[in-house]
């Protein structure tokens, strides 16, 4: 078990959080708050602790000069100061004097932001490297360090990984809820199922690998299913082939047929597009000229028998090409007969964290993860560094 944020005493603390405020930003907006949103709990709690608090947060990537200013954190200071009804101090350097006086001057309860993370990046790479200077020279601003950024942490970067190597370190709410919910799979209520999606067969790989072994189905959809139906002596017209996997969708057809369910039917068009018109047919009527993009009616007939007496699910992965609306019913579908099951349901991150949300189907399910790449390798049954390095109680 790892510390948490209650694990210590906060008061006239310098507590340095590490936050994920990698928010998306259009014309000078923040397009989507959710992640600021979800570290107010820790946040909250270190104020009313008495905490002298630092928040760190990485934002996009920095490459070049150019970078910074798009990627600078000082628009989410300002939206956190006003969401919290509170001052936010900021500090526009990552290093020197002037983050050093701001953080000196703390009084207990005020908070400084930090400049993004990553314009260390722009001198070697520093942050995004784990370099051993940076994060010494980061901890020793503070005396704690609680790691909050579910989304970054199965990496090892100067600002998570670098910083509690020399601090006492905990995790705070968002990491502690997201630990929560995905710990299912370590003792799943039974049938647990599956549903994987998304585009490519080589980004689920080891999510196959792993979850073949503890869940009782797997529901193959989205532009992956194509490449398992190829691999089962199925034509699938011009729809996504990742030609390098299809031997490894051979292996896992012939130990695991029955655990892996894969689409009856498709609903296809000669193009990606919203103006595209649509067919639907047995895969074994897929034309030439086709591009499957969405699972057709009797295939989420199929899948809702599998799910209708499931205890738990976990999904990643969208079933269809669900950005546009004539590609968006088997998710949507899904999604519908979720919503009426006893289950535990668990969305992992990423793009069908969006497609869920933007559908309107967020209540359905009793976790939706913030962060896909961390969710992932997470089902894959990999240790995440960020998390990993922090103390055990
Ligand atoms: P991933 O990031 O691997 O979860 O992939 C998500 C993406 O897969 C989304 O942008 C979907 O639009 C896309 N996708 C889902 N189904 C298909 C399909 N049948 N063909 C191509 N792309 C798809």
């Amino acid at each position: 078990m790892k510390k948490t944020i209650r694990d210590y005493e906060l008061e006239n603390k310098k507590v340095i959080i590490r936050v994920d405020f990698n928010v998306p930003i259009s014309d000078g907006k923040i397009t989507d708050d959710n992640r600021i949103i979800q570290s107010l709990d820790t946040i909250k709690y270190a104020k009313e602790q008495g905490a002298k608090i630092i928040l760190m947060s990485h934002l996009g990537r920095i490459k070049s000069e150019e970078d910074k200013e798009k990627n600078s954190l000082k628009i989410v200071a300002s939206y956190l100061s006003k969401i919290l009804n509170d001052d936010v101090l900021f500090s526009e350097s990552t290093r020197g004097d002037e983050l050093e006086d701001l953080i000196n001057n703390l009084n207990p309860g005020e908070i400084v932001l930090m400049e993004n993370t990553r314009y260390e990046d722009l001198d070697g790479n520093k942050e995004s490297s784990n370099d051993p200077e940076l994060g010494e020279y980061w901890a020793s601003l503070g005396d704690i360090f609680i790691n909050d950024a579910f989304g970054t942490s199965h990496r090892s970067h100067a600002s998570n990984v670098g910083i509690a190597s020399h601090l006492p370190s905990g995790i705070g709410f968002l990491i502690e809820k997201e630990l929560n919910a995905l710990s299912v799979l370590d003792n799943p209520e039974r049938p647990f199922v599956v549903i994987l999606g998304g585009s490519k067969v080589s980004d689920k790989i080891g999510v196959i690998k792993n979850l073949v072994n503890v869940a009782d189905y797997i529901l193959i959809g989205g532009g992956m299913a194509y490449t398992f139906l190829k691999a089962s002596g199925l034509s699938i017209g011009k729809s996504l082939l990742d030609s390098e996997n299809i031997s490894f969708c051979e292996e896992m057809l012939n130990k695991y047929r029955d655990k892996l369910i894969l689409p009856i039917d498709s609903v296809n068009a000669k193009e990606i597009s919203e103006n595209a018109s649509t067919n639907e047919c047995f895969i074994s009527d897929i034309k030439e000229d086709d591009i499957g993009l969405d699972i057709g009616h009797s295939t989420i007939k199929l899948f809702k028998q599998y799910l209708n007496d499931s205890k738990t699910v976990i999904w990643n992965g969208p079933v269809g090409y669900s950005e546009i609306e004539q590609f968006s019913n088997g998710t949507k579908e899904l999604c519908e007969a979720l919503k009426n099951i006893d289950a535990i349901k668990i969305i992992g991150g990423g793009d069908t964290a969006a497609a869920v949300i933007n559908f309107g189907f967020k209540d359905a399910f009793n976790h939706i993860s913030t962060g896909g790449g961390a969710s992932l390798e997470y089902l894959e049954g990999k240790s995440l560094p960020g998390i990993e390095i922090i103390s055990d109680k």
